[in-house]
């Protein structure tokens, strides 16, 4: 295949395992972000895909080829830290012709390339100017151009947008995703920020515990989260433990869901309901029994928390579609079967 193909690829330090097991298949031309919260692996993980770490187990192939055992500086990777690691004495144009210069290329052929570069990072005609007088922003933008100057096979980018401020980070987002778009250059982004990872990536890799949980499209990562861990982590949900009557169907709090039915043989099993999901009706009708127990207006949605069966389930509307209901009132939630997720113990 063309791309990078991670095969059951464990880190271990002494007895630790960092990472263990890791499948994982990015296609030429694709951008992945590893996501999960602090110390789930993440950085191992890039860190060996960059050869700066080696895998205690597990084979690393690029475009077909093994490259496990090459070290980082003949693998062709561009490569940007959260650190930036950007030489505060040089000019702009001289930090991005940095490798080209170490790689002997002519005075005329830097140039050309600087040009180009500064170009796509909206920066024409700054390559002259000291890079301690830029923005947070640009400063970014020079990092990226300068990993970008020798047209690496693989650009590998371990938080790079987290030093920024919020208004600008989205904006980078979206930036970083343009340009890894127009150069069609296979990209892997390690983040522990859900809206960053689902902003830029064709396929999110979630972590936990060095293992990847699940690896697959925003949108399939938000809708069909494969266990507790991954819905719970994405968003917000209703964790809901329904169990099985005695024809199989699902029940939650004694009321059957109608259509929803359980893996076969389960007795009980949770099921992810995103808040949006979530419908208040009248009490009755078959619907799951609930009081409401707070309302919360944050003027684009309304966040009706009703408490049913013991726990706590929220509903999320918006302004239109506002529940007509207060604090103490009796109501019914309404679920259809094709919202709830039934997931992975
Ligand atoms: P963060 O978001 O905090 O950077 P991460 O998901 O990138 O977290 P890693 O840096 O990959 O996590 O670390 C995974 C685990 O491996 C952590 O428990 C960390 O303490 C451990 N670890 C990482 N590097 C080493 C090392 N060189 N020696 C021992 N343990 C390590």
């Amino acid at each position: 295949m063309s791309g990078l193909v991670l095969n059951n690829v464990t880190k271990q330090f002494g007895a630790f395992t960092a990472v263990e097991n890791v499948h994982l298949s990015v296609p030429h031309g694709t951008f992945v972000c590893l996501l999960g919260p602090s110390g789930c692996g993440k950085t191992t993980l890039l860190r060996m895909i960059a050869g700066l770490d080696n895998p205690t187990n597990g084979a690393i192939l690029l475009d077909g080829d093994d490259i496990t055992g090459v070290p980082t500086h003949k693998r062709k990777l561009g490569m940007v830290f959260q650190s930036l690691a950007l030489f505060p004495h040089l000019s702009v144009g001289e930090n991005i012709a940095y490798p080209l210069r170490i790689r002997g290329a002519a005075r005329e052929d830097q140039q050309k390339r600087v040009d180009e570069l500064l170009t796509l990072i909206h920066l024409p005609g700054y390559g002259d100017r000291p890079v301690s007088k830029l923005s947070g922003g640009q400063r970014q933008r020079v990092a990226i151009a300068r990993a970008l100057a020798l047209s690496p096979r693989l650009f590998l980018l371990d938080e790079p947008l987290s030093a920024l401020d919020a208004k600008l980070r989205e904006a980078m987002q979206v930036e970083l995703r343009q340009l890894q778009q127009k150069l069609g250059i296979t990209t892997i982004v390690v983040t522990h920020d859900q809206r960053e990872a689902m902003t830029m990536a064709d396929t999110v890799v979630v972590m936990n515990g060095g293992h990847v949980r699940q690896a697959a499209s925003p949108i399939e990562i938000y809708r069909k989260p494969a266990d507790t861990f991954v819905a719970d982590f994405i968003g917000s949900t209703n964790l809901i433990e329904t169990q099985a009557d005695s024809s199989g169907a699902a029940t939650i709090f004694g009321h059957r869901v109608q259509g929803l039915v359980l893996p076969a043989g389960a007795q009980k099993a949770t099921i992810s309901v995103r808040p949006e999901d979530v419908h208040l009706t009248a009490p009755g009708n078959g619907a799951i029994d609930g009081t409401v127990t707070f309302v919360r207006d944050l003027g684009g949605t309304i966040e009706t928390f009703v408490e049913a069966g013991g726990k706590q389930i929220i509903a999320v509307s918006t302004p239109r579609e506002r529940p007509d209901v207060v604090a103490g009132q009796a109501v019914g939630i309404s679920l259809s079967p094709d919202v709830c997720v039934v997931l992975k113990q």
